[in-house]
């Protein structure tokens, strides 16, 4: 036996005992006639005594040898600390050791296995398994297993069943490159990793399943953004016969499940909110709602005098920043450079000090007064001490940079505060979105999103107009989920491929499989997926999701541990027909 406890487990009411543990030397300190090695493993750490009273005399020379990250185990009795130390589990005990053996030696490792380590993010990157022996890192994917055990349990109640698709499958269209692979056996052709299970799940409701769902991996190859990985987890999920309320219904419970059960916070409110309503409260199709500073749109109290700025603007958008009224000219200076920098855009800032006695002073006191400020101050409901910030110039421009304000002063005033979890439904996303690269039309969620029936008339006259029955799940500014009610006949799935410019051959040739199951009785279905990697970060309060994830790759798509992606030999390529032109 490797060991009779961990070391995160004895106590006082252990002493007297003769036990045996194994594990890795955190560190030594040699007083000379006393060592303490403090010995870890996952569960925690245990304080080792070598005493050259009480301690076997080769047992102390050795110990004497023993270096970080050694792997040990030694036999001894627990034994009361003479100091105590109540920052550890095991702080009221030790072990006074009688028998060492050394498993193995360790290198020096190249940062400190400690909580605030001093390697640097390539350097833990390359070392993955030694940055996994930290406590930060080690409890983040504890975490992680915690929160897909209470998805398994949630979902495997409500009668949702587990089915795994294939990974190597041909093209999915998420919006996203495809990774390909090459197939050996089948010259010239590639398979394509699945973008997500989409079109396999939509086939399981063909196949009567009913409830599916799968923690599953998901490829998409697109130009990384920060804290993006090309491979990611998915909690895919899809419903037969079932309405867009029932969805939400489950999944809202599946919230609501995992906020109590892993956070242990009950949700009082999860509302629900159209996308148009989202883009005009604030500028932002995944709304943070922990905190207020709602848009107020000023066009018809800002658009009857002289300043030509805002008559020429299609928005004139403002938020009250609360207690922003005591900023300086130089803060207030700073935040108009803010909202100008290239990332946010703005072409400048207009603003209005809300005094304590109900005054007004704003830099366009020259064309606005008291009466009008006062009428800003109503739209946007600023109060007494606060400060009214006003951008525009073309509406979906102006929301977006004014959103980005919003969350950068919410940031600053500490309102995005990781402990506080406001989720959301957004509903009602519109069908289709201009692509001006391409300058076509493309499925906003993907081609298997059914449109509003009563919004179908107008896929011929006014498509960005038509909304579809999908919907994203929201959670504290991030879109955690995202899913649609989908198209179960073949006649509407034949129009979205035609309005989305596939030929019929070209749909027959990608789908056909999918066209083909829709004639053998396609029960009404929809589903969503929850993105893990991100649901998890939130949920443990983090901004990134790198380590949540085991083995992440960095921001150029490799995984610097193994060295991957590299070459493959010439035998390889040869054998899979292929030729580098390079
Ligand atoms: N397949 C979709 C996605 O990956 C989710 C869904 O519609 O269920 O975003």
């Amino acid at each position: 036996m490797y060991r009779t406890h961990s070391n995160g487990e004895l106590r006082l009411t252990n002493v007297g005992q003769e036990v045996t543990l194994a594990g890795w030397v955190q560190k030594t300190r040699d007083k000379g006639f006393m060592i303490w090695v403090d010995l870890r493993d996952r569960y925690g750490i245990t304080q080792l005594i070598f005493d050259e009273e009480r301690t076997p005399k080769d047992i102390v020379e050795k110990a004497k040898t023993l270096g970080r990250e050694f792997v040990i185990q030694v036999k001894g009795e627990v034994i009361e600390r003479v100091s105590k130390n109540d920052n550890i589990a095991t702080g009221e005990v030790e072990i006074l050791v009688k028998e060492l053996a050394i498993l193995n030696e360790s290198l020096t490792p190249p940062f400190t296995i400690e909580d605030e380590t001093d390697g640097g993010d390539e350097l833990r990157m390359k070392y993955r398994y030694l940055d996994i022996r930290r406590n930060p890192v080690k409890e983040s994917l504890i975490f992680r297993h915690k929160v897909a055990i209470e998805v398994r349990k949630y979902l495997s109640d409500k009668e949702f069943i587990e089915v795994e698709t294939p990974v190597l499958i041909k093209s999915t269209p998420e919006g996203a490159r495809d990774f390909v692979v090459p197939s050996r056996m089948n010259e010239g052709q590639f398979y394509a990793l699945p973008q997500s299970p989409q079109t396999f799940k939509q086939l399981l409701m063909v196949g009567g399943m009913d409830k599916y769902f799968q923690i599953v991996k998901c490829f998409r190859d697109e130009d990384l953004r920060a804290d993006r990985q090309p491979e990611f987890t998915q909690i895919d999920c899809e419903m037969a016969f079932v309405e867009q309320e029932d969805i939400l219904n489950t999944f809202e419970g599946l919230t609501r499940h995992l906020l109590k059960e892993v956070n242990g916070v009950e949700i009082a409110d999860f509302p629900r909110m159209t996308y148009d309503v989202a883009m005009k409260k604030y500028g932002n199709d995944k709304p943070d709602i922990r905190f207020g500073m709602e848009f107020g749109e000023l066009n018809e109290v800002a658009q009857h005098k002289e300043f030509g700025v805002f008559n020429n603007a299609e928005l004139v958008v403002g938020i009250a920043v609360p207690g922003g009224a005591s900023y300086t000219r130089k803060e207030i200076d700073k935040l108009i450079d803010w909202v100008k920098r290239p990332q946010v855009g703005a072409l400048g800032m207009v603003y209005v000090k809300c005094n304590e006695d109900g005054s007004f002073k704003s830099s366009v006191d020259k064309f606005y007064d008291q009466e009008d400020l006062a009428k800003w101050a109503e739209t946007t409901g600023a109060k007494p001490g606060d400060l009214i910030c006003v951008l525009s110039g073309v509406a979906d421009k102006v929301r977006a940079q004014l959103s980005a304000l919003r969350m950068e002063l919410a940031e600053r005033l500490g309102l995005r505060d990781p402990k506080v979890f406001a989720p959301l439904w957004v509903v009602d996303f519109p069908l289709l979105e201009w692509d001006e690269d391409t300058e076509r039309y493309h499925a906003m969620h993907h081609p298997f999103t059914s449109p509003k029936p009563e919004d179908m008339a107008m896929l011929d006259t006014d498509p960005g107009k038509v909304r579809a029955n999908a919907y994203d799940l929201v959670l504290n500014g991030n879109e955690i989920g995202g899913g649609s009610i989908r198209i179960h006949d073949k006649e509407t799935q034949a129009l979205m491929f035609d309005h989305l410019g596939f030929t019929p051959e070209e749909a027959k040739e990608q789908f056909g499989f999918l066209m083909n199951a829709f004639e053998y009785g396609a029960p009404p279905h929809g589903g969503l997926a929850f993105g893990l990697d991100r649901l998890v970060a939130i949920l443990g309060g983090q901004e990134t999701i790198r380590d949540f994830i085991a083995f992440p790759k960095n921001n150029s798509g490799r995984d610097v541990m193994i060295d991957a992606p590299s070459n493959i030999d010439d035998e390889q390529l040869k054998e899979l027909n292929l030729k580098l032109s390079l």
